[in-house]
């Protein structure tokens, strides 16, 4: 890929040498739902990424080439500037999020492109915000706006010119990702620590089952309505605080459906702290069988399944699979499995046999490895 895009670079803005910036989609091993009820989430980067080459031009204009969309777009650094393409408002937002917070952005000529799979659910707009919001601290500020506001500066791209109102977490797992690292976040202090993850004779792939249900009420809303409930009636700000002695002892007090989702989240909570231990150890059978629990919390008391989600869990279930679950805030999407290498090969073909003979296509094969977030590459 970096060969290809220099190539373009050279035909498009023949008179310079650009530098070569990366950044890294991701996965989420476990914690979900829990960003919102003030818990943990533990994601990390992926060998998929978004790539870019980019040159200061000493104009006041951004001249970009989409290698994957085949398009160009030019656009100015004033806020009227919006470009109408929607992949360019990424890179626009990046720049304008940067002055917003007083540091320097110039014009620049860039070409990009990536292999991260858009709309998957492994954030290919975080590791677009994350790549170009790298490479203008690099450019243009010295490094001196410090990672976590480079992340902070994706994720208002997000929502001031995306229209997405998203978490931290993408953009936080694509600029701090590690090789071999995943990142425990604690979303309500927003404290961060590594973990290893080099799971010796395993493999991490996902299965995108390439559905999405459309819902008519906001099941989003509903969830945190429930949780926001809860929390009230144990007066504690969020369900980070409590535990599930506290939920039993209002159980009487609270709706079926409000009790288990409560339920859900605290030991969600609790899971995410227990796989952390587990890999201190190297012991990935038990992250395996918390990612099995996550999976069936999400189905039965936080109900944000679907029958393509539980269908491939269960397939994981019945070929031996380490570990699997959805990933993601479900109705659709992928799960995430930990796989021995061993039995990798018939759990695929087995996987794709199955599902297509159920639901008339084949889910999508994504392999994932555990890898650096945000760098200059030259
Ligand atoms: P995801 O879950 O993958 O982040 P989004 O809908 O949030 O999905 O972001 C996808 C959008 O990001 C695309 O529609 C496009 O505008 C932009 N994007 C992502 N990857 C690329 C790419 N390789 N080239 C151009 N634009 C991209
Ligand atoms: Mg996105």
């Amino acid at each position: 890929m970096e060969e290809k895009i220099k190539s373009i670079f050279a035909e498009h803005f023949p008179y310079k040498t650009p530098e070569m910036y990366a950044s890294a989609g991701r996965i989420n091993l476990i914690g979900e739902h829990t960003d919102y009820n003030g818990g943990f989430v533990f994601p990390g980067a992926i060998d998929k990424v978004i790539m870019a080459a980019i040159v200061p031009n000493g104009l006041s204009q951004v001249r970009v080439y989409s290698v994957d969309i085949q398009e160009y777009a030019e656009f100015g650094l004033n806020e009227e500037d919006l470009p109408s393409q929607s992949w360019a408002r990424y890179i626009f937002g990046v720049c304008r999020e940067f002055q917003k917070r007083g540091a320097a952005v110039g014009g620049f000529d860039a070409v990009f492109a990536g292999d991260v799979p858009l709309g998957a659910g492994l954030s290919s707009s975080a590791a677009l915000e994350s790549c170009f919001a790298f490479a203008v601290n690099d450019l243009f500020n010295d490094n001196k706006v410090d990672k976590f506001e480079l992340a902070k500066i994706g994720q208002s791209t997000e929502h001031n010119y995306c229209g997405v109102n998203c978490g931290i977490m993408d953009q936080f797992a694509s600029i701090f990702g590690k090789k071999d690292n995943l990142i425990r976040l604690d979303c309500r202090s927003l404290e961060y620590a590594y973990f290893p993850f080099h799971p010796q004779g395993y493999k991490l792939v996902l299965l995108d089952s390439k559905v999405k249900h459309e819902l008519v009420d906001s099941p989003y809303n509903k969830r945190r309505a429930s949780c926001e409930r809860v929390a009230k009636r144990l007066g504690v700000e969020t369900l980070r605080d409590a535990d599930i002695d506290m939920i039993n002892s209002v159980k009487g007090d609270i709706t079926a459906e409000d009790y288990f989702r409560a339920k859900f989240v605290v030991e969600e909570k609790d899971r995410v702290l227990a796989v952390c231990d587990a890999l201190e150890k190297g012991d990935y059978e038990t992250v395996g069988k918390k990612m099995y629990e996550t999976h069936a919390g999400l189905s039965v008391d936080y109900e944000v399944s679907c029958e393509e989600l539980d269908y491939l869990n269960d397939i994981a279930k019945e070929c031996g699979v380490t570990g699997s679950r959805i990933m993601g805030g479900g109705f659709g999407g992928c799960t995430i499995n930990l796989v021995k290498d061993s039995l990798y090969e018939s759990f695929i073909k087995f996987a794709k046999e199955k599902f297509n003979a159920k639901y008339g296509h084949e889910p999508r094969v994504i392999d994932v490895v555990i890898s650096d977030g945000a760098r200059r590459l030259s």
